[in-house]
């Protein structure tokens, strides 16, 4: 029998993790594809359960609801993600901060809802990743302040869009895209080029700023344009800057790029704080990570690596 090498595309989408997430991917085989799909849909979801702040039974709730009583244990993986969320607050000076919670629970972007000033200010003294202790041989979390939480939605989407590649790897794919809301990670190329990924213009919906290259690599978009609402001028997005417990004012948006999703993830939102001097001042010192910001008057910069092509 003569061998062909056919295949086609297949793409799904789902809501999961509060966004959509979509799965793009070359197959040879229909029902292989879909099984690969349908395994990545329910491992996004499992990671949901574990993470989610609204659903009860989740390691987070349980976390924020007791970790300032006593330590409380956690599993192994949501232990190492916590851990290397502090290791990012070290490394961006605490621009990334999973305590920021301790405000952020305060806002409801759609019902646009924001905490008054007082309450902003007293919420904003419990931001500080260094009041999380975190015990390796016990593997367990604790809080040194009351009325303190954590949220890891500025990592967790890297994090699944990572495990989603790796599990389409494993079965045999080597074409494939998945993104997560802001936070995508391309297997391979998209047939004989690299993929192309569209960086959204911050202010005109539907509109692209720019296209990007992407090869066995992830790119993390943080903005201002996507959970917000605008009252007396102010602009309330779902970005806070732990140092004023305020939305992060410096730069519209963000884009990282790396080999991690959890990493781009990570470092897109702390750069969302940092802006743009600090922001590539961090980049440029790390290897094998690459920022494009666009800053408040739609200006873009570029990184080292990225201004050399
Ligand atoms: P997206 O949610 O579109 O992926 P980001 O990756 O920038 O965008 O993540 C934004 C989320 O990060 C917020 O919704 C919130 O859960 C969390 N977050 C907000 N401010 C901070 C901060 N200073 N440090 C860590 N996480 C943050
Ligand atoms: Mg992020
Ligand atoms: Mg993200």
């Amino acid at each position: 029998f003569p061998i062909f090498c056919y295949g086609e595309w297949l793409s799904d989408e789902k809501a999961i993790m509060g966004t959509s997430v979509k799965i793009t991917l070359w197959h040879h085989d229909k029902s292989h594809g879909e099984a690969a799909i349908k395994t990545v849909f329910d491992e996004m979801e499992r990671i949901n359960q574990l993470m989610s702040p609204y659903i009860n039974s989740s390691e987070l709730y349980s976390v924020n609801k007791n970790a300032a009583i006593q330590p409380v244990k956690i599993s192994n993986e949501f232990y190492l993600l916590i851990k290397q969320a502090q290791l990012i607050s070290a490394q961006t000076k605490g621009a990334f901060d999973i305590t920021f919670a301790s405000v952020g629970f305060l806002y409801n972007y759609r019902e646009r809802i924001s905490p008054s000033n007082q309450v902003r200010d007293t919420n904003q003294a419990l931001i500080d990743y260094r009041q999380v202790e975190l015990n390796d041989k016990n593997q367990t979390v604790h809080f040194r302040q009351q009325g303190m939480k954590i949220d890891l939605g500025g990592i967790a989407k890297g994090y699944a869009v990572d495990n989603a590649i790796t599990i389409l790897q494993s079965q045999g794919i080597d074409s494939a895209l998945v993104s997560a809301g802001g936070d995508t990670k391309a297997l391979g190329k998209h047939g004989d080029r690299p993929w192309l990924l569209a960086i959204q213009d911050p202010r005109k919906k539907g509109k692209h700023a720019i296209q990007l290259p992407m090869e066995n690599e992830a790119i993390s978009t943080s903005g201002d344009y996507e959970r917000y609402f605008v009252q007396d001028g102010v602009r309330h997005h779902h970005i806070i800057d732990p140092k004023t417990g305020h939305s992060a004012a410096k730069v519209q948006s963000v884009s990282i790029i790396g080999q991690r999703g959890v990493m781009t993830d990570a470092l897109s939102t702390s750069v969302f704080v940092l802006g743009v001097k600090d922001g590539l001042t961090l980049i440029n010192s790390m290897p094998n990570f690459e920022a494009l910001i666009i800053d408040k008057d739609r200006k873009l910069h570029f990184s080292n690596g990225l201004l050399a092509h």
